[in-house]
């Protein structure tokens, strides 16, 4: 069983296992190997989803002797939420308190009846796209599954303090998706869970800014909703924007998509997101290289207004170029919406999200400790 992910920040050895950290089929293993019987596995999840305890002790239905046996091994921690800021649109983002004394932001995005939950999957994030604040913080690690989990979980305690529920949750927060697969499953594998969360795949979207082997692992393992980050309709454009495309350029990216989309074989279609950026990406030409690219691709498209954030260099389109842009690949046949901008003034709104990403200094050696060996080589980032 995989408790703890592939993190550079692995639990010290006097930590019990942590029950947030697996999913139904890790804890049905765990406790087999225990020598009970799988419905305990149930039982555990329903206290601790379903009836909010966390405490061994209290989930009475399980005999003392099991409650004890593992409780020496094993106990549910959650993460810890240590700020709060509340936007004048509603939007409301937490600071989550997470391994080694850094933190990472989750944003509740409330609209008209649903309620939108993004949430980080890394502490900081290594890609560093040249219009992302968070990529300028540099990366300090993958956050445990208990640790992404655990957000949905915390902002849903809140939430039900007013008789609300989170509707859909999007990994759009802090950090790329796929460069923490693991975690990111068993997260997402308890959000959709009916003795979890129980949302729909349609509900749960991962975005990724184009790991591409990701991508087909993701295929292979899941039916989540994807997302992807797109920006630019060329490579010579996307090299620069978002600097993986060097490692896996557009027509690689778009074909495991295709490929992702036969996969689901449901008729979901992929997102495409495209930041618009001011006299760099949003001219009608690249509206129609844009929209050439995208033709044999179930996909809809939202453009994010770009959300400036100091020392960018970049600034965010006109609202009338963004209409044309949008109105032409509209005519084009794409559903496309523009993406209102929410949590500006607490700056939550997309790629302004950058926690306290504790220690920034010799990235080169923190991302060697954050990945797997064989998906540094396929990286080969700088
Ligand atoms: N790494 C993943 C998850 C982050 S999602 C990914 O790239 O998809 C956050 C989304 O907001 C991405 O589409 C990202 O490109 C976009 N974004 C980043 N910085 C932004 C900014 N300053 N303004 C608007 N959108 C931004």
């Amino acid at each position: 069983m995989k408790f703890v992910s592939d993190s550079t920040m692995s639990l010290s050895r006097d930590q019990k296992l942590n029950l947030f950290s697996t999913d139904r089929k890790g804890l049905e293993r765990l406790v087999s190997d225990l020598g009970w019987s799988n419905y305990r596995a149930r039982q555990i999840l329903r206290w601790i989803y379903h009836r909010r305890i966390q405490d061994l002790d209290l989930m009475t239905d399980l005999s003392k002797s099991f409650r004890k046996q593992l409780g020496e091994i094993a106990e549910a921690r959650l993460p810890q939420i240590i700020g709060k800021e509340i936007s004048t649109d509603g939007t409301t983002k937490w600071l989550t308190r997470v391994a080694n004394g850094n933190s990472v932001e989750m944003v509740l995005i409330p609209d008209s009846g649903r309620y939108t939950l993004c949430v980080s999957s890394q502490i900081g994030c290594m890609l560093d796209c040249s219009f992302c604040s968070t990529g300028k913080q540099g990366f300090n690690g993958n956050l445990e599954a208990s640790e992404i989990i655990g957000q949905v979980y915390l902002a849903e305690q809140e939430l039900s303090k007013e008789g609300k529920s989170i509707t859909n949750v999007v990994l759009m927060g802090m950090g790329e998706p796929l460069l923490n697969f693991d975690s990111v499953v068993l997260a997402t594998n308890m959000m959709m869970d009916d003795l979890g969360f129980g949302l729909s795949k349609r509900r749960i979207t991962v975005s990724t800014a184009g790991y591409v082997p990701g991508i087909y692992k993701l295929a292979e393992t899941t039916d989540v909703s994807l997302a992807i980050s797109l920006h630019a309709p060329n490579d010579a454009l996307r090299d620069v924007l978002v600097p993986i495309n060097r490692k896996y350029p557009i027509a690689e990216l778009l074909k495991a998509c295709r490929h992702y989309l036969k996969q689901v074989s449901d008729k979901r279609a992929l997102t495409i997101e495209y930041t618009m950026l001011r006299g760099v990406n949003d001219k009608l030409e690249q509206a129609v290289e844009l929209s050439e690219i995208l033709k044999d691709l179930r996909c809809k498209i939202n453009l994010i207004p770009f959300n400036p954030f100091p020392g960018s260099g970049y600034e965010r389109s006109e609202e009338k170029t963004i209409r044309k842009f949008q109105d032409f690949l509209v005519g084009r046949g794409y559903a496309t919406l523009k993406r209102t901008t929410r949590g500006e003034d607490i700056s939550a709104a997309c790629g302004q999200l950058i926690g306290a990403v504790d220690d920034r200094t010799n990235r080169q050696e923190r991302y060697l400790s954050g990945l797997k060996s064989s998906e540094l080589q396929q990286l080969n980032l700088p």
